[in-house]
């Protein structure tokens, strides 16, 4: 659940337009289509494998906190559900 702080700053970061589109973090968060689906595989291989330490590590670039996180989630959101037609 955000605070209403964290819903204000989103908002107002929104307005603004200061949100990087692109990942300015030392991790690396994938912001495009290529990016996320090979992490989602590789996430995939690595819960295949039981290899936990490299799944988290995975899973923290999918869903750790990230400025350009939105663009994340744009993405992210076109590859669960493509855009549909008329
Ligand atoms: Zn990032």
């Amino acid at each position: 659940m955000h605070g209403p702080f964290e819903e204000q700053a989103a908002r107002v970061a929104e307005l603004v337009g200061k949100r990087p589109t692109q990942c300015p973090c030392e991790t690396g968060h994938p912001t495009d289509r290529e990016a996320v689906t090979g992490l989602l595989d590789e996430a995939d291989s690595a819960r295949k494998a039981g290899d936990i330490e490299a799944l988290r590590g995975h899973l923290t670039r999918l869903l750790g906190p990230c400025p350009a996180a939105p663009t994340r989630a744009a993405v992210m959101r076109d590859i669960v559900k493509p855009p549909q037609k008329g």
